[in-house]
């Protein structure tokens, strides 16, 4: 399998080769076909798999088109962690760098003002920790109505840092028409209760 197989654009596939990578991993393989056809996903992978270029990559072609708008992102993209969210960011910036798209990164021990600034610009994809997240939601300062884009990562270390609350009450913000990609390490019965409840006939990958 190549990455030129997967139904990537041909500007997408110059990022990869950019990057050094010729084989896309299994889960990548996999997922980003799915994905591009905007189905659902459940994908079990641990990190170093190649899991976070297997849903940057889909979602940089497409969000290619499509209007910004203020305070309504396009797409979302939920980690546990500041780091985490940080380097799915500098995902998007290196796979994206010939694509005119806007990311914001919402995480905690920052400044709210220039947060809420990119907000206001109009915002493609949204990187963001719950708890950062449900802050701005509950001050105002977000709208998720526009967000058909959802990604729900490590979904098991959410679990452990008590975030599934703050993620249902998300998703339930959220139009209840859109893609929903869900990855976690392993698939613990809270986990498995909310991929049923919010994930639509999704497809399942084991790596
Ligand atoms: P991740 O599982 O997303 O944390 O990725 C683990 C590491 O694998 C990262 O350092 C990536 O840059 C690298 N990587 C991702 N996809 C590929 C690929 N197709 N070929 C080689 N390395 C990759």
């Amino acid at each position: 399998m190549k990455f030129a197989d997967l139904g990537l654009s041909d500007e997408l596939l110059q990022a990869v080769t950019a990057k050094g990578y010729d084989t896309p991993t299994p889960i990548q393989a996999q997922a980003i076909p799915s994905v591009l056809m905007m189905r659902d996903l459940i994908a079990i992978a641990q990190t170093g798999t190649g899991k976070t270029a297997s849903f940057v990559l889909p979602m940089i072609d497409i969000l290619a088109h499509g209007r910004r708008r203020a305070m309504m992102p396009r797409s979302l993209i939920l980690e546990p962690t500041r780091e985490l969210a940080a380097q799915v960011a500098e995902n998007f910036e290196q796979y994206g760098k010939n694509h005119d798209l806007k990311m914001a990164l919402l995480i905690g021990g920052v400044q709210m003002g220039d947060q809420v600034k990119a907000l206001n610009e109009g915002v493609d994809v949204l990187i963001a920790t719950p708890g950062r997240l449900m802050d701005l939601f509950e001050r105002g300062k977000i709208l998720l109505t526009g967000c058909d884009l959802l990604v729900i990562d490590e979904a098991d270390r959410m679990l452990d840092m008590g975030f599934i609350p703050d993620i249902e009450t998300i998703c339930s913000k959220l139009p209840a028409q859109r893609q929903t990609l869900l990855f976690s390490a392993t698939m613990p019965p809270p986990i498995k209760k909310l991929a049923d409840k919010f994930l639509s006939n999704p497809k399942y990958i084991e790596v």
